[in-house]
């Protein structure tokens, strides 16, 4: 089982990058587990067609420790099992907490045993702070494999390069590492070609370039990833070629961070050159 954590910026396009990206593996008859680790528990609604899921911290909070494994995933578009981990009420407590109660959970319930059949558990996880909690599934080899979300905009190439800080950090002693940035398009000048140098300095490479596409809201009203709701549109195409990216990707590196400065001046360099 492949073990994949997509971290990114928030609002960069995480959970719609990974619900719809999933809808492309299913597409090629891998079976997968999808976990939020978001509070914002909002990771698997495209797959479950808006169902509300009941998140793994909701559930502990409301009966008790004695949960089943069912209690706490739910099976979406094309049988992938949807968890949402959940976070604290509002103020009190860390929200990285919950990313770790669920995996314990999911692991001490058996979720990832071989009978269960899965080719990838996905992580769906926040990365404006690389907290503890945030940084549980690159920790102990919860995730192996970690794509960073990332556009042509500062902030989010800010957060992607201290993502590659983290899993610097743990892949000195652990098995987590790198492999690619997935360019979801901002519309930023020169942006493809800025993130393939990003992606070259930090020792990886950009595995896909995504479009900015009005059908991904289209399909997100509708409460379905664009592959469910109309297979037909090239975003489709979009997706499942990424899938396949994914799905033979065997690049896996323990990335080279930058120093602002030069975070900076990649900015700049692209920044003023006359847009393609
Ligand atoms: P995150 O999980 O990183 O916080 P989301 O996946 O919730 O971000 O995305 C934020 C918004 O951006 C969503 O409403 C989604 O519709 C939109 N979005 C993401 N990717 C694209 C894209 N390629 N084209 C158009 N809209 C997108
Ligand atoms: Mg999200």
């Amino acid at each position: 089982m492949r073990k994949v954590a997509i971290y990114g910026k928030g609002g960069i396009g995480k959970s719609t990058t990974t619900q719809n990206l999933v809808a492309g593996l299913v597409e090629l008859n891998r079976k997968i587990m999808v976990v939020g680790c978001d509070p914002k528990a909002d990771s698997t609604r495209l797959l479950l067609g808006g169902l509300a899921q009941k998140s793994v911290l909701d559930t502990l909070r409301e009966e008790g420790e004695d949960v089943e494994l069912n209690d706490i995933r739910k099976k979406g578009y094309g049988g992938t099992w949807c968890v949402e981990s959940g976070g604290p009420e509002p103020g009190v407590g860390c929200a990285g907490r919950g990313i770790i109660t669920s995996i314990n959970m999911l692991e001490s319930l058996g979720a990832y045993e071989e009978s269960e059949g899965l080719d990838y558990a996905f992580y769906d996880v926040l990365g404006d702070v690389v907290c503890g909690g945030f940084a549980m599934p690159i920790r102990d080899g919860k995730a192996e494999e970690i794509y960073i979300v990332v556009s042509g905009e500062m902030m989010a190439m800010y957060a992607a390069n201290n993502i590659s800080k983290g899993i610097c950090k743990f892949a000195q002693t652990g098995t987590v590492r790198l492999g690619g940035l997935i360019c979801n398009s901002r519309a930023v000048d020169n942006e493809q070609e800025m993130i393939e140098e990003f992606a070259k300095l930090l020792g990886t490479k950009m595995i896909y370039f995504v479009p900015r596409e009005n059908d991904v809201q289209r399909a997100e009203i509708n409460r379905k990833t664009v592959i469910e709701w109309n297979p037909e549109v090239p975003q489709a195409d979009v997706y499942r070629n990424l899938a396949k990216a994914i799905d033979g990707n065997k690049d896996f590196v323990i990335p080279t961070p930058m120093d602002i400065e030069e975070l900076e001046k990649l900015l700049m360099q692209y920044g003023l050159m006359e847009a393609a």
